[in-house]
């Protein structure tokens, strides 16, 4: 067995675990392996592995990982800070943005998506802890871009995805995956159609499918400490 296969083993048996716990089904929960900083050799191992879908947090470094795997058939997430020149090429190679939080991205993802590509799958990034500086939409603005969506018919709203700060405890921090779950569940009972909340990462992913969570994004875990850029 490979070192990634391994701790890929351990990790769904962590996942199985935790919703056999809330009496979940594991099939809720969807496992997106986090690759920024690794080579694309420790992706073939975690393919060979099972493994289908891959979060990348920069276009540049996502690009030739996306080509060199092309011959599998693989689910390619966004995650990471978006900046408006790099919306054209995430349009043409994501099937998912789980990192949009404003609408001149939304719009733009829209106009550049592929005709010939079924629409981009998107989760709104939350900025649940209200952190300034940090990327996510204020939760007070998150009904109105939710909504804008429904406009954008190259755009697939799914759920929500948040990077709560760290909490000194577990309690504060599976609060925090709560509130996110309220917002998700609002979003639901005001029509939109949504089945992923995506929310959990190496240290915390336990916690937040105790929460709800249907999608965590697990870099550490299974590839060890990033290289450093
Ligand atoms: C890097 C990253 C992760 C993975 O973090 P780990 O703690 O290494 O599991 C998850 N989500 C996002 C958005 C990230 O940028």
């Amino acid at each position: 067995m490979s070192d990634i296969e391994d701790k890929l083993v351990t990790i769904r048996r962590r996942i199985r675990d935790a919703c056999g716990a809330r009496e979940r089904c594991e099939d809720d929960v969807r496992l997106l392996a986090v690759t920024k900083g690794q080579p694309v050799e420790r992706l073939r191992e975690a393919v060979a592995a099972g493994q289908r879908d891959f979060g990348e947090n920069y276009v540049q470094e996502a690009l030739p990982k996306v080509t060199a795997l092309s011959t599998y058939s693989l689910c390619w997430h966004f995650i990471g800070p978006i900046q408006s020149n790099k919306t054209r090429a995430i349009a043409e190679h994501f099937h998912w943005v789980q990192s949009l939080d404003r609408m001149q991205i939304a719009r733009r993802l829209n106009d550049q998506r592929p005709r010939t590509l079924a629409p981009i799958n998107i989760c709104i990034q939350v900025n649940i802890s209200g952190e300034t500086q940090k990327a996510g939409v204020a939760v007070t603005d998150l009904e109105a871009l939710a909504n804008l969506m429904v406009e954008l018919p190259r755009l697939r709203l799914r759920g929500l995805m948040a990077i709560p700060a760290r909490a000194s405890d577990t309690r504060s921090q599976r609060q925090t995956f709560a509130e996110l779950y309220r917002l998700y569940t609002a979003l639901q009972e005001h029509g939109h159609a949504l089945d992923t909340l995506s929310m959990g990462m190496s240290g915390d992913f336990e916690e937040a499918i105790a929460e709800g969570a249907t999608l965590v994004r697990i870099g550490s875990a299974l590839f060890g400490p990033r290289p450093t850029h």
